[in-house]
């Protein structure tokens, strides 16, 4: 099978070593959960329950009227204790939250009843289904489902790819998750792309996992419009944009230029798991499976685990610490969120929870950039992240603009390549943000 990639690019260690055999296991069902109204890309959501009132699971607790926003529910049944601002590890502030103690009992609400047959649905149907469900992209960027398989009239749309490149090191789970849940993702992909209105589809996965390529093959023989492509092993082969130019040449325009606008829609496998999920059992999106790991979790591992359930909690049923945290990281060590606390909720676009050592976590103080052309080399947008740095830091907003800033994916190949230990990432992040307030915005 050949291997396709896109230009630029890091070859980061992969650390997948420790979970990557791993089965996936239940987390055991937590005592009680911190369920955040905002953890999807748009607006959040309002709160639809009260403190004091008894939920079930999957009940609805908060929903929005706006057009890019997805409903969140309960992930156990029982009380309200608090519907309050509480740290959401994604957006890195306190967003307002409902917390549930559960009684055990994980009682489910009566609307949760399977959607039908995949061959009666409409598209219609299939898209208010995947609304209804809460299901977001579980790849971590968590942008509402159903928004991306609703295209604009006048954009056809001709192929869909299924991202199982997980390209993040350490994390595990999308790979797990073929293995085991092949039939499950492929019947999430067939409706995904009958919401979409689309014929032929491709699943991408990284020539790293040929057992997740084998398990997929299987299912997908028996679907002439569906195939495999095994893409090169390479940082971050599995952005959007790197997919499509991977797999089918196809370049995205710059920014505000989207996939739809070369006739594309991409979706993580996780993301199609769910969706099968609430086809069949009309359960939403409750839990999601992820990887504990990094050297000092004592017994790494790939969990479902229920939103809302703590990083303590889920790192203490993998043996706990084996020592001081140097860094604690929500997803990949790449794209990931740095935290200060383990007492943070897992989200519908938690990826991973990683607990690095001193060793393996970057520390190094900063020091001058010695244009070695490292960040350029590495960079898959073709960016000059040297130049955006240096003008940002001088507040030129001006000249950094002329570097195409708000082009950067934020996948981190330039920082992890600079010799310097350059915070590129975090310069390019705030000239976005000028940028951003320059023109108007927030
Ligand atoms: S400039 Fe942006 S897109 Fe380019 S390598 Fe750095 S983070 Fe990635
Ligand atoms: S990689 Fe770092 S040191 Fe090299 S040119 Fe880029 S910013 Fe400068």
């Amino acid at each position: 099978m050949d291997t396709r990639t896109f230009p630029g690019g890091v070859h980061a260690p992969h650390s997948k070593h420790r979970t990557e055999h791993n089965p996936i296991r239940k987390a055991s069902d937590p005592a009680s959960v911190v369920i955040p109204l905002h953890q999807h890309t748009g607006a959040p959501c309002e709160p639809l329950v009260k403190k004091g009132e008894r939920v079930l699971v999957g009940q609805r607790i908060g929903d929005s009227k706006a057009a890019v926003s997805a409903p969140v529910h309960a992930s156990v049944s029982g009380t309200v204790t608090a519907v309050e601002p509480r740290p959401q590890p994604v957006l890195c502030r306190d967003v307002m939250s409902v917390a549930i103690e559960s009684d055990g009992l994980f009682e489910v609400d009566p609307s949760v009843k399977p959607a039908g047959d995949l061959d009666s649905l409409d598209a219609a149907e299939l898209r208010r289904v995947i609304r209804e469900a809460g299901i977001v992209g579980l790849g971590g960027a968590a942008f509402p489902t159903s928004v991306k398989v609703s295209p604009p009239a006048g954009k056809p749309i001709d192929v869909f790819l299924l991202n199982g490149a997980e390209c993040e090191p350490y994390l595990t789970a999308d790979h797990r998750l073929m293995v085991e849940e092949a039939d499950l993702i492929v019947h999430g992909m067939r409706a995904l792309m009958k919401a979409t209105g689309v014929e032929k589809g491709i699943v991408c996965i990284e020539d790293n996992k040929p057992d997740a390529i084998e398990a997929m093959g299987k299912v997908i023989a028996d679907f002439p419009n569906l195939s495999v492509v095994a893409v090169k092993t390479k940082y971050p082969q599995g952005g959007e944009k790197q997919l499509i130019v991977a797999v089918l040449g196809r370049e995205v325009p710059p920014p505000p230029g989207l996939p739809l606008d070369v006739g594309v829609v991409v979706n993580n496998v996780g993301t199609a798991a769910a969706v099968a999920t609430a086809i069949r059992t009309g359960m939403p999106l409750v839990e999601r499976v992820l990887t504990v790991t990094g050297s000092l979790v004592k017994e790494p591992a790939n969990l479902r685990a229920r939103i809302g359930t703590t990083f303590e909690d889920l790192i203490s049923q993998c043996g706990g610490l084996a020592g001081e945290p140097a860094k604690i990281i929500a997803g990949g060590p790449m794209m990931g969120i740095a935290q200060y606390t383990t007492a943070v909720p897992v989200v519908k676009g938690t990826s991973g929870i990683l607990v690095l050592g001193k060793d393996e976590a970057n520390l190094e103080e900063p020091s001058n950039c010695i244009r070695c052309g490292r960040c350029v080399r590495a960079c898959p947008m073709l960016l000059m992240p040297l130049y955006i740095k240096t003008y940002a830091e001088a507040s030129r907003w001006d000249l950094a603009e002329r570097y195409s800033p708000t082009a950067c994916i934020e996948c981190g190949a330039c920082a992890y390549e600079c010799p310097a230990r350059l915070p590129l990432v975090q310069w390019i992040k705030i000239s976005k943000a000028e940028l951003a307030r320059a023109k108007g915005g927030k």
